[in-house]
């Protein structure tokens, strides 16, 4: 993913609207380019401290700990969705194997 592509994609983050294919790019860039993880603290704190000030309950929130917390339940999710991915292709191929073999038993009762 470009830093064009991230940055265009900062807002929705912060507001969780990227899909699985979005966040997987942006979390991947945001780990290697400074740049755009600066530009993403940034918005971050604007963006959460405007809300803050609208909900009139801007305390001494610490807004740095808060976006590193939402990048990190942003790779949970990643790893929930493939977790998840795993075990249904797992699943899958037991039941295409567990077929497999009640026609070989099936075969073999009209065989022999
Ligand atoms: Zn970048």
């Amino acid at each position: 993913m470009e830093c064009k592509e991230v940055e265009a994609l900062i807002i929705p983050f912060i507001k969780y609207e990227l899909n699985e294919e979005q966040l997987q790019g942006f979390l991947n860039h945001i780990e290697t380019c400074s740049n755009c993880k600066e530009e993403l603290e940034i918005y971050y704190t604007v963006y959460e401290g405007m809300k803050g000030l609208d909900e009139d309950d801007f305390t001494t929130y610490n807004l740095k700990d808060a976006l590193l917390y939402q990048i990190e339940k942003g790779k949970i999710y990643l790893k929930e969705i493939h977790g998840y991915k795993v075990f249904k292709y797992a699943l899958t191929t037991l039941c295409v194997l567990g077929l497999i073999d009640s026609l070989l038993i099936q075969f073999r009762i009209w065989l022999l």
